[in-house]
């Protein structure tokens, strides 16, 4: 570690014991300077910043205290230069979110173990210093040669590339062109998650593939600084297109993270309207924009609606960011509920703003802070709100439930989610498994190994995880498979489920209970808004919801009042639903159960498909005391249908079983039929349940056994 030596740990903490243990933690790695007071801290700073690599600063401390140092510190840059790790002892957590937003990068509170103090301050120290290495290096080349060619991608440079695009607008020629802005996705994140080589390489790749583009289809492309590029190119789409699919490949063959894609943002440009290059990009910017943070596209076009949409959102980023600091979030609570009993077994934690005496949801704010990194804030301030809140109830003797958050997927990205809960819930002191996590369809689709890391480290600490949003998006089954979650949340919002088109609900529904179910995966269904819908639910075998028609999301106080009645809560525990009808066709589809296994659980068992008055075998399975004769009868290949082989005496009733077990869905109906065979008649007592119908037929499941003839 003798490179970072030049670099000192600077603690300032009132305790001589506190400084003392930190110091033997760290002195084999950095040098340690130690100051007793807020002053002689700052003196410190004043005089020698450019040697501290970081500073621990205590909060609590008589005299100046650590936000007044901290402030001081912001006041005079300081913080610029040097990154600020607080150190909090577990009855203030409340106070880390005031350090934050003073511009503390991290906090660690007592009592800490060593190695997450020394893990946290090499990191923070290393990542800062990079990333100040990384600004200054952009910041000389980029000022060296403003005026000429970027030596990295071999395109002309801001001031060059604007001065070429104004010459090729003033020719009379001119015909359709678009202006493009590109940039690359948290392009910063991409330099400390791989490497400045990698992100080298990358910039010189888009470089490289601007170039190709203008030599074949004219144009002029520039690079601006940074990950900013810009292309002014003839007005073609498919061109655009073209270039980024080249740089999508670009990533997926170095497997970097889909999240790192460049975007497009394109302006056509007016033959009649603005001709000045710099407005002409910052139109085109308007436009990228808009889709930053959107993973679902990567090119889009200007339209004027953008420049208002931009405008309102910048108005309403200024007034989250202030509520933010003035303690305007909140956080509501909505129940999950067992439909059987009504009960709550559960909460989910969901942020709320509560701005000039409106409540606001979060589709209001969440993708707007989600666009620019200021989510993680709001999400470390709800995480700790809901650790506090389930301190709280412990404290006042009530039945703690468990209480999920949500964590967005830029949080996974832009720090330590794991350990920031490990943080909290030291802090709070409260159990792990009563503070479970919430990742996102998207997210689990975006950053599988990122998610996966993530999940293991929650089950480490011993909280559970569960996968959100399950169907809002288009995320095969098998991802559900390959998360190791404790839970599933299915969006039914998304399903458009009504009580007139719940078939193709249950279409899509039926598969995932089906998987979760062999996976053992207890499943929640969200969204759940009517009587209907419940009863729709119940049938197909779902137990847990968490939708209006149960309780909407709550002021916490009041989900307490609700949940402090014992008869309102159920604490034991959760189960796997197991719908009737999928127990038997999990076994049967299944591939570890043998037929025969089957046969001995269930006896003789068909599928019976009802068209009219025709029955027809669908599937057969019988138990072992079949003979080639009965085989036969059942065999669902046979030309001749099941309903025409009964005896013609008994062909009446043999109907009426059938319309019975339709009158009695629940219990279903029995009934002794014979049948014409080679070897005779033959007595088969039914037992029949109805299962559903679908266009053409009726579908019954059916246990068989033959009386023997007396
Ligand atoms: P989510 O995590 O899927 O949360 C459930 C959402 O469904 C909540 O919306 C809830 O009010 C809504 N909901 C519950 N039952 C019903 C129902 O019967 N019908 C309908 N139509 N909606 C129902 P909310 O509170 O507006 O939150 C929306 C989304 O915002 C959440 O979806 C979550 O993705 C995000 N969100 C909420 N709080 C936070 C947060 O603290 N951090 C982050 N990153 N995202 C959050
Ligand atoms: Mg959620
Ligand atoms: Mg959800």
């Amino acid at each position: 570690m003798s490179e970072g030596r030049d670099k000192c740990v600077l603690i300032i903490d009132d305790s001589a014991t506190n400084r003392a243990m930190l110091k033997n933690i760290l002195k084999d790695e950095v040098d340690v300077v130690e100051a007793e007071n807020g002053e002689k801290g700052l003196e410190i700073i004043r005089s020698q910043i450019s040697r501290i690599g970081i500073v621990l600063l205590d909060l609590i401390m008589p005299g100046i205290s650590g936000f007044d140092v901290l402030t001081e510190m912001k006041k005079e840059h300081m913080t610029d230069y040097v990154p600020v790790i607080m150190i909090s002892t577990a009855n203030d957590p409340g106070n880390i979110e005031k350090a934050f937003d003073l511009g503390a990068l991290d906090f660690i509170s007592r009592p800490y173990s060593e190695r997450i103090v020394r893990r946290r301050v090499l990191t923070t120290i290393s990542l800062f210093q990079k990333q100040t290495q990384l600004a200054n290096k952009i910041d000389r080349q980029y000022k060296a040669d403003e005026e000429q060619v970027d030596k990295r991608t071999g395109l002309p440079y801001k001031k060059n590339f604007f001065n070429q695009v104004d010459t090729q607008l003033k020719n009379p020629n001119l015909g359709s062109l678009y202006m493009v802005a590109m940039d690359i996705d948290h392009f910063k994140l991409f330099n400390s998650y791989y490497s400045w080589e990698r992100g080298d390489e990358y910039i010189r790749k888009i470089g490289s593939i601007l170039t190709s583009a203008t030599q074949r289809h004219g144009g002029v492309a520039g690079y601006l600084g940074g990950d900013d590029f810009a292309l002014l190119c003839p007005a073609r789409i498919d061109l655009v297109n073209s270039l980024s699919e080249q740089l999508n490949r670009y990533i997926t063959e170095n497997s970097f993270e889909p999240t790192f894609r460049t975007n497009f943002g394109v302006y056509p440009i007016d033959v009649a309207g603005v001709h000045d290059a710099r407005q002409l990009y910052d139109l085109a910017s308007i436009a990228l924009e808009t889709i930053r943070g959107d993973y679902t596209r990567n090119v889009t076009v200007y339209d004027p609606a953008m420049i208002q949409k931009e405008q309102d959102e910048y108005k309403r980023l200024l007034n989250i960011r202030s509520g933010i600091r003035n303690g305007e979030f909140t956080i509501y609570i909505q129940p999950k509920v067992d439909m059987n009993t009504g009960r709550i077994f559960g909460g989910e934690a969901l942020a709320r703003w509560i701005h000039d005496g409106t409540v606001y949801s979060p589709g209001l704010f969440v993708p707007v802070m989600e666009k620019n990194g200021l989510i993680s804030s709001l999400d470390k301030l709800v995480w700790d709100r809901t650790a506090r809140y389930i301190k709280k109830i412990i404290g006042e003797g009530i039945t703690p439930l468990p209480i999920s958050v949500n964590i967005s997927k830029t949080d996974i990205f832009t720090m330590d989610v794991p350990e920031f809960f490990s943080e909290i819930i030291r802090a709070y002191d409260i159990p792990p498994a009563l503070l479970e996590a919430e990742l996102s369809e998207s997210t689990f689709m975006r950053a599988p190994e990122r998610a996966a890391d993530v999940v293991q480290r929650f089950h480490d600490l011993g909280m559970s995880v569960s996968y959100d949003d399950f169907g809002s998006g288009y995320a095969p089954l098998s991802t559900i498979e390959s998360m190791d979650v404790d839970m599933l949340k299915i969006d039914t919002t998304f399903l458009h489920m009504t009580p007139d088109a719940p078939e193709r609900s249950r279409n899509i529904l039926e598969p995932v209970l089906a998987m979760a179910q062999q996976i053992q995966l207890p499943v929640i269904i969200e969204g759940v808004e009517t009587q209907g819908q419940a009863d729709f639910l119940k049938r197909m075998g779902c137990v847990y919801a968490q939708g209006f028609y149960y309780h909407t999301p709550m002021p916490a106080d009041r989900f307490t009042r609700l949940t402090s009645e014992p008869e309102n809560v159920d604490a034991s525990g959760l189960t796997i639903g197991i719908p009737q009808a999928y127990r038997v066709r999990q076994i049967l589809d299944s591939n570890y159960i043998s037929d025969d296994m089957v046969a001995n659980i269930f006896g003789s068992t068909l599928i019976l498909n009802r068209t009219g008055s025709i029955v027809k075998v669908g599937w057969s399975l019988l138990d072992h005391y079949r003979d080639s004769d009965l085989t036969d009868l059942v065999d669902p290949a046979s030309d001749v249908p099941f309903s025409d082989r009964v005896k013609e005496e008994d062909k009446e009733r043999f109907c009426s079983i059938f319309d019975k077990a339709i009158e009695n869905k629940d219990k279903g109906a029995k009934g002794t039929v014979r049948f014409v065979t080679k070897r005779g008649d033959r007595r088969i007592r039914m037992r029949l349940y109805y299962m559903r119908s679908n266009v053409s037929e009726q579908i019954f499941y059916s246990m068989i056994d033959e009386i023997d003839e007396e």
